[in-house]
């Protein structure tokens, strides 16, 4: 079952809802990242829009679309994704997370949330990849989500596509009062900026701290949701990870839109060649 070419992690800024019917830049981005990869047995994606006390996975072998959102327009309700589940490796998941002492359960009847739907529909638009999500912990910290990340390191040499989909930065308040900005906010572009440095200096401990060693990460980040699913792909990559910035984009003033591929500089050099910066 072992593929020994490894498949790097990713870690997208999924946007608005919107975003499946209008897919801009970014959703071209994640388009062509997914034509780069190998194809992947599986994907297990994180998604900010799945919150839990205790990590589920989803075990559903036909998971429905959730339309987790309100007063967008009728085209988005009628959406559907109708990729299968992975029981198998909702299971594995499990299994990898026990094995290193954080407990886990499976959700037999949940669905896919947009955070997994609307970034899977431009990556596999024949809804032919199967798809498994594991919740996000706001209650725990980042150091919680980065141990799920190195505990499912193994997934990466078994075909399986671990994908974090959240934001860089997320300030709705913000996002609404200027969405046709023509630049992200000089906090969300300093946040952005030290994000990428952080991860290129591969410093976890910053990492970890961003709420005290990140510019403006307070108001790019009201609530932690949004940024917690990118410590498990990060973590997900393995010790000698590098991170790659795939895509570089912003929606609106408070919304940065950068998406990460990270990995082993082989893995990631492969993976991702023609993806400009
Ligand atoms: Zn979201």
């Amino acid at each position: 079952m072992t593929d020994p070419a490894a498949l790097p992690t990713l870690f997208l800024s999924h946007g608005s809802p919107m975003r499946a019917v209008e897919p801009g830049e970014a959703g071209a981005a994640w388009h062509a990242i997914a034509k780069t990869l190998p194809r992947p047995k599986g994907v297990l994606m994180i998604s900010a829009h799945w919150e839990t006390g205790v990590p589920m996975v989803t075990g559903n072998a036909r998971p429905e679309t959730i339309h987790d959102f309100g007063g967008f327009p009728e085209a988005l309700y009628r959406i559907r994704y109708p990729a299968a589940g992975a029981p198998m490796l909702a299971s594995r998941v499990v299994e990898l997370l026990k094995g290193k002492g954080v407990a886990a359960g499976i959700d037999g009847c949940r669905g896919l949330d947009h955070g997994a739907w609307v970034p899977m529909l431009h990556m596999y638009p024949e809804h032919d990849v199967p798809v498994v999500q594991l919740a996000v912990q706001p209650d725990r910290d980042t150091a919680h989500h980065l141990a799920m990340g190195r505990a499912l390191a193994p997934l990466t040499r078994e075909g399986v596509l671990v994908v974090g989909s959240g934001h860089v930065t997320h300030n709705l308040r913000d996002w609404m009062a200027g969405r046709n900005a023509p630049a992200a906010l000089p906090y969300a572009a300093s946040f952005a900026a030290w994000l990428k440095d952080t991860l290129a200096k591969r410093d976890d401990d910053a990492l970890l701290a961003y709420r005290e060693q990140g510019p403006g990460a307070a108001r790019a980040h009201p609530s932690e949701e949004h940024f917690l699913p990118i410590y498990v792909a990060w973590g997900a990559a393995g010790p000698d990870a590098v991170a790659e910035r795939v895509y570089q984009g912003f929606d609106g003033p408070a919304l940065v839109m950068d998406a990460y591929a990270f990995g082993a500089p082989d893995v990631v050099r492969r993976a991702v060649p023609e993806i400009a910066h």
